[in-house]
């Protein structure tokens, strides 16, 4: 199911079979002139996988991936083609989007799209971590798509990433230095010791939306290919304190770590979305494949973070508990019975929903 089934330009929608993979869809509509308003940091995966488990990018003005979706057609367990729309089902379709698998088979989404825009990315090496706690809204809004890498060492973020619009207004002014940090001056990988190849292109160079967004390029191996990945979502206003308190456990976190990331993402009204009605920051680790240990360090890092009420990315590993996911999904409770309406008998149920979703 890879076909982009329509591309509405009055409408500004384009609806697309469900499985087709950003990859896929992002060429084509530029073509077409059009963009979608944000990507991850790889092309690689599905639209319907991506939203039903509120994938995100960066930016302070960008909502998830899942906040571009304005339709979705799904076959419930009886069979039944089920069509729901922002415009005609209102709360139903907002606790939809981010349905986790569990309402049914997505076949279609359709998504929203903006006129098409180019952009630039650059790298700034070596952010004073004292930058971020006294800067840090001045340095999440400095592009379009901010990024900050680091592996927790020496109170500071290895490396910045700015995606900035080209136009008038947006553009970054690329200076040499960047809050203490330097620009750097060839492409890098956020994991310094992997080739620059797998990453989109950066030192300024002006390109299309879909190659400056992801950090990976289509058709190259993402991150470090064999890893584990876990990601919290800290509501906006308590951001630095929470970057300080996992930084305070860098001698805990570092050894099973090759890398972290921090995002920001804008308040969506989706009821799953980890930015349900607040807007957040996200803190996300990319582990080494060991998960004796890296199990053993989740609760250290949730129980941290645990007074800002973090959320857990769905798609990545966590070890909370169900009644701890209850009480920071405020909107479960509605889930549970709209899934039940599509799904009465559990069919699309395994045992990650079992366990942290319906178990509450
Ligand atoms: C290298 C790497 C980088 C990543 N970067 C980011 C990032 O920048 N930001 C971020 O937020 N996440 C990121 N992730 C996590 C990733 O986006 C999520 O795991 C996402 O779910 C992957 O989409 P997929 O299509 O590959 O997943 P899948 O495993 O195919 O789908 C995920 C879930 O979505 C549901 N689903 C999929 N298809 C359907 C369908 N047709 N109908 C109903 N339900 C469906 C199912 O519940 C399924 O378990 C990254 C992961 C990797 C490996």
């Amino acid at each position: 199911m890879d076909e982009v089934v329509a591309l509405e330009p009055e409408a500004r929608t384009v609806t697309v079979d469900a499985g087709v993979t950003y990859g896929r869809l992002c060429p084509h509509l530029h073509s077409k002139g059009f963009a979608l308003h944000n990507l991850a940091s790889l092309p690689h995966i599905s639209i319907a996988g991506a939203c039903s488990t509120a994938t995100h990018g960066s930016g302070e003005k960008n909502g998830n991936l899942a906040t571009a979706v304005s339709a979705l057609e799904i076959v419930t367990a009886g069979g039944e083609v089920v069509k729901l729309s922002r415009q005609q089902d209102g709360e139903a379709f907002l606790g939809a989007v981010v349905g986790l698998g569990s309402l049914g088979v997505i076949t279609k989404i359709t998504l929203d799209i903006q006129p098409a825009f180019m952009m630039r990315q650059y790298v700034y090496e070596n952010l004073p971590l004292t930058e971020v706690k006294d800067h840090f809204d001045a340095i999440q809004s400095s592009g379009y798509s901010v990024s900050l890498f680091t592996d927790w060492q020496n109170q500071r973020i290895s490396e910045v990433w700015i995606k900035s619009r080209v136009e008038e207004g947006q553009a970054f002014d690329a200076t040499p230095e960047f809050f203490g940090a330097k620009r750097a001056t060839k492409n890098l990988h956020p994991i310094a010791e992997i080739s620059a190849e797998n990453c989109t292109e950066q030192m300024g160079v002006p390109g299309p939306w879909y190659e400056r967004l992801p950090h990976f390029r289509m058709g190259f191996t993402p991150s470090a290919g064999k890893e584990l990945q876990s990601e919290y979502f800290v509501p906006r206003q308590h951001a630095v304190e929470a970057i300080l308190a996992v930084e305070r456990l860098r001698d805990q976190v570092s050894p099973h770590l090759m890398i972290s990331e921090i995002r920001t993402i804008a308040a969506d009204n989706l009821w799953l979305s980890p930015c349900y009605e607040q807007p957040c920051i996200t803190i996300h680790f990319t582990w080494n494949q060991d998960w004796p240990a890296v199990r053993k360090l989740l609760p250290v890092i949730e129980k941290e973070l645990a007074p800002f009420k973090a959320r857990p990315h769905w798609g990545k590993l966590f070890t909370m508990s169900p009644t701890e996911l209850k009480s920071i999904y405020k909107r479960l409770p509605d889930f549970i019975q709209l899934s039940k309406k599509y799904d009465p008998h559990g069919k699309f149920r395994n045992e990650f929903l079992s366990t942290n979703v319906f178990s509450s």
